[in-house]
């Protein structure tokens, strides 16, 4: 089980000092705000966990190891182009994110869009499809949660047994859910605030 620690809104000097007790993966979810910090934290690997607009896509592979956020084919074909120029043959890993619960001010795959998405992003070998990534309903208690992580693991477990190439990975669960997120079979955790406290209103 992986923990990204979300960094938004969190200081270079309070994620150095979180690097040094051991905390080394660092989500962020916008390019231009990870990209100021990198330089200032060094050592640790990046994650992006929020939205990515297709024209920072190319900006994106350059600086990320992992993108949790694939959530258009479009976006996937302009980072599996910047992927195949940019990363010395490695292909860059991604979770492909998913709107469980068909929520119109998320974004994601509905989950019938999925087999056909999957399809087309086959054959672009830049691409390391590591798994399904899903963001939680709010809710006002962590048990709520637990049907959507259910979904998520129940349509990773369909679309790879039609042979799909997609990886295992489920990046599910916040800080106020990753529990209810592990027990459904989280593999990965994306945690801010139950870390770094409270971030100032945005
Ligand atoms: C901010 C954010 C998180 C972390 O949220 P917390 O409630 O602070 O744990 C996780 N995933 C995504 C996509 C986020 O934007």
């Amino acid at each position: 089980m992986q923990l990204v620690a979300v960094s938004k809104g969190v200081s270079v000097e309070r994620m150095n000092a979180a690097l040094a007790a051991g905390i080394d993966t660092f989500g962020e979810n916008r390019v231009q705000e990870a990209d100021a910090k990198m330089t200032a934290v060094a050592g640790a690997s990046w994650h992006l966990v929020g939205h990515l607009q297709s024209n920072k896509a190319r900006r994106a592979v350059e600086l990320f190891d992992v993108i949790h956020s694939v959530d258009s084919i479009d976006l996937a074909r302009r980072l599996a182009t910047a992927a195949s120029g940019h990363r010395d043959g490695r292909a860059l890993p991604i979770y492909v994110q998913v709107n469980v619960d068909g929520d119109s001010n998320k974004s994601g795959f509905a989950p019938e869009a999925l087999p056909s998405a999957l399809a087309t992003f086959a054959d672009a070998a830049a691409l390391e499809l590591r798994g399904l990534m899903t963001v939680g309903r709010l809710v006002d208690r962590p048990e709520a949660a637990r049907p959507t992580f259910r979904a998520l693991r129940e349509l990773s477990e369909a679309l790879r047994s039609q042979n799909l190439r997609l990886g295992p990975g489920l990046s599910m669960g916040m800080s106020d859910d990753f529990e209810v997120a592990v027990e459904e079979g989280a593999t990965v955790v994306r945690v801010g605030r139950a870390l770094f406290g409270d971030r100032p209103p945005a």
